[in-house]
């Protein structure tokens, strides 16, 4: 559709409207899908020119577009992706362009600008802002970056980052905007495949051929070649002349995956996640639209990239949690993946060891294509798995290695070979104690204890963030010396393993404990090398790295994890022993797995134990069928949050009350009730749950019901489709 000069029509901006603004077509005229700046109030902002005119306005006040910007315009299906996973997670339209539009500068002219490198050496004096710059600049993987955004990084002034330029250390150089990225080589054969690996890749090549839509899970224990096989379906997407994008979950982290792109292809993909510097978004963002970037590896987000021909979707690790972004926009980029492909005629690819019910159930029914590969690359094999009963171990306290994990442990370190204690807990420990007055200590602004990290000497919360000096007497007794920590995290635990192993080298991996993502990979490379003997991990080390000497796995806490009430405990449990056992033996060394518990009987130990996965999920699909729940029903959480309690619950009841949309489609609503952690960052927070038939019209009901309360000022109100954690 056309707009000739003056004419009126409707853009939608990302600003917080529900609906489009009426503008003029400018000098030049515009079209359906163009991407402009438009004046609104005293500033300027971006949209795209949507469609006709709302009307209603005095036609003489309307204003008219300022300019529409040099990028290609949004095509049709993005308008539909858009437009139908706002509906399905109750977003409004501008929140879902503001995910379509998060590169910056969009409406700049390509030109030359100015970027910053690393130079030759260091300067004669360095200061903190100056080593503050360095490390920035490595961080960056030595990409280039603008000075404005070093210096935001870095958190200096421009002055500290000029003086380092005057000095040598950093280069100014003129580089061109948005270069397209190096092509890949799809013409390179591959590794050749084992016979299962062969038919795995060759379905999905076929799929492919035929450039429609169909999703397929690819599952297959760690090191089977899952990865080896969906790089064969994006080098035949790309010889088609189509795009692929792969999702991470832990995008941090793939040095590895992009080693191993470039040792298939010759050349690197694309990255969107972010650690990506704006300028390196925002050529993304550019090539993937105009055709410059063929190979996408990507965070959730990446899937609203302006994809020109997106053939591929590849979900690796498609169970893990990450994929639900659980603030702002509550989507889960794994069911966005399978709307977005099915919108652009493309495939989908779910790879996982321990796929998630949802998927299990849809390839049960037939909805997805189920392509197996059973089992390990090589003579690599599976560890045996095995319990140690808790119950029956001398365990002093405060210690949480057992006996038969020590004894297992020493003889791994005799013949050379690494050892890994999991333990899925940051810190030192959970929970700080007076032994005087029994208090224990919490968050100022959470209703959550406190977590001790030993290294950093500070208390922390782990909901919001904020931490406190470790004091010497009790907030509330005021007893002193009476402080003691109680239960372990990955730094009790290395504290112990250095105590019972003194000859071993031991290194902790956990997310807090790493300035930077380079400092972690850094470290994560070094243990691969053979630098750790036993390694202490919380989940950061079950996902996809591997560590070839690692060959044996110390499970610290199985039972962690199937306490609570969340309807997934079972699930996760499961998925992340069998992903953590799968760490150990992935080269020639037969590799074991030791799940220290209390409850050796419990049906999910005793699953994870057997290796009998197709049972676990029967048996588990089997009890949600019978309950209504996910997969088999349908779950829309509601959560209401304010600094004031009574307001939360006043709107609560109301809500409540006037289910009436709600009955008139058979849904039910629970609630409401204080979410588990009913205080964070000093706002109250309240759920209601509502529960539906698999086949019932949801949305439509829900946006009705909420419709009809007015909320107070200060009131939060999300609608959270299909909840994957129940906080
Ligand atoms: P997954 O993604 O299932 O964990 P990977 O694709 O990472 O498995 O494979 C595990 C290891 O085995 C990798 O180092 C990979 O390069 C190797 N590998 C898998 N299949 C083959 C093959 N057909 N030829 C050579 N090496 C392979
Ligand atoms: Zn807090």
């Amino acid at each position: 559709m056309r707009f000739e000069a003056g004419e009126l029509l409707g853009v939608l901006t990302t600003q917080p409207l529900d609906r489009t603004l009426d503008y003029r077509a400018p000098e030049g005229g515009c079209s359906l899908g163009d991407f402009v700046e438009v004046p609104l109030g005293p500033r300027r902002v971006v949209g795209v020119v949507w469609g006709r005119a709302a009307g209603g306005w005095d036609p003489a006040k309307v204003r008219a577009i300022h300019r529409v910007l040099d990028v290609p315009p949004m095509r049709e299906e993005m308008v539909e992706f858009l437009t139908r996973a706002g509906a399905y997670t109750l977003t409004p339209l501008s929140a879902m362009l503001r995910l379509a539009t998060r590169a910056p500068g969009l409406g700049d002219a390509p030109g030359m600008r100015k970027v910053l490198v690393r130079g030759h050496g260091e300067p004669a004096r360095m200061t903190d802002a100056r080593t503050a710059v360095m490390d920035a600049l490595v961080d960056y993987d030595d990409a280039p970056v603008t000075q404005a955004e070093l210096a935001q990084a870095a958190g200096v002034t421009p002055s500290v980052i000029k003086g380092l330029v005057k000095a040598g250390a950093i280069l100014e150089q003129d580089s061109p905007r948005d270069l397209p990225y190096a092509p890949l080589d799809v013409t390179r054969a591959g590794k050749p495949l084992t016979a299962d690996q062969e038919v795995a890749s060759g379905t999905l090549i076929h799929a492919i051929e035929a450039q429609a839509y169909g999703t397929t899970l690819l599952k297959g224990v760690t090191g089977s070649g899952k990865t080896e096989v969906y790089l064969e379906a994006v080098a035949a997407c790309l010889a088609q002349g189509r795009q692929a994008l792969v999702l991470l979950p832990e995008i941090a982290l793939s040095a590895e995956f992009l080693a191993r792109v470039e040792a298939r292809f010759g050349a690197r993909p694309a990255e969107w996640h972010s650690g990506v510097t704006m300028t390196e978004r925002r050529r993304c963002w550019r090539m993937v639209a105009e055709g410059g970037a063929q190979f996408v590896v990507g965070a959730r987000s990446a899937l609203f990239l302006p994809f020109r021909d997106l053939g591929l979707i590849v979900v690796d690790e498609e169970h893990d949690t990450s994929y639900k972004q659980e603030d702002g926009v509550l989507y889960n980029a794994r069911d966005m993946a399978v709307l977005r492909a099915s919108i652009c005629s493309a495939q989908v690819v779910l790879a996982s060891a321990t796929p998630s019910l949802e998927t299990w159930v849809n390839a049960e029914q037939g909805k997805y294509g189920k392509l197996t590969l059973t089992s390990r690359f090589g003579d690599a094999e599976l560890p045996e798995m095995r319990a140690i009963d808790l119950r029956g171990q001398d365990m002093p306290a405060n210690q949480w290695l057992s006996p038969a994990l020590r004894a297992a442990t020493s003889a791994r370190l005799k013949a050379g070979e690494q050892t890994l204690f999991f333990l899925n807990r940051r810190g030192y420990a959970p929970v700080t104690l007076c032994r005087a007055c029994g208090h224990q200590i919490g968050c100022d602004d959470c209703d959550a204890r406190m977590v001790e990290h030993r290294f950093q000497k500070r208390l922390m919360c782990h909901q919001c963030g904020a931490t406190k000096a470790i004091p010497d007497k009790c907030p509330s007794c005021a007893a002193e010396g009476k402080l003691a920590p109680v239960g372990p995290g990955v730094e009790r635990v290395a504290e112990e393993a250095a105590a019972a192993f003194p000859d071993a080298r031991i290194a902790v991996l956990s997310s807090d404990l790493f300035g930077s993502a380079r400092a972690l990979k850094a470290q994560i490379a070094e243990i691969t090398e053979g630098a750790a003997d036993i390694i202490i991990g919380t989940q950061l080390v079950a996902k996809g790295h591997n560590f070839p000497l690692l060959t044996l796995v110390g499970v610290v806490d199985a039972d962690l994890g199937l306490q609570g009430s969340d309807l997934r405990a079972a699930e996760r449990t499961f998925q992340l022993m069998r992903q953590v056992a799968g760490r150990a033996g992935r080269a020639e060394k037969p590799g074991e797995a030791l799940l220290q518990t209390f409850q050796p009987e419990h049906p999910v130990i005793r699953s994870i134990l057997s290796g009998d996965e197709e049972a676990f999920w029967t048996a588990e699909a089997r009890e949600r069928q019978a309950a209504g729940m996910p997969p088999f029903g349908r779950l829309a959480g509601i959560i209401l949050s304010s600094p004031d309690l009574q307001a939360v619950f006043d709107v609560g009841n109301a809500l409540a009350r006037a289910d009436g949309p709600l009955q008139a489609v058979g849904a039910q609503v629970y609630g409401p009730a204080p979410a588990p952690i009913a205080r964070v960052r000093g706002r109250h927070r309240i759920r209601l749950l509502v529960k539906a038939a698999k086949t019932t019209p949801l949305q439509p009901a829900l946006a009705k019901w909420v419709a009809q309360i007015k909320l107070p000022r200060d009131l939060r109100l999300a609608v959270d489709i299909d909840p994957q954690s129940f906080f």
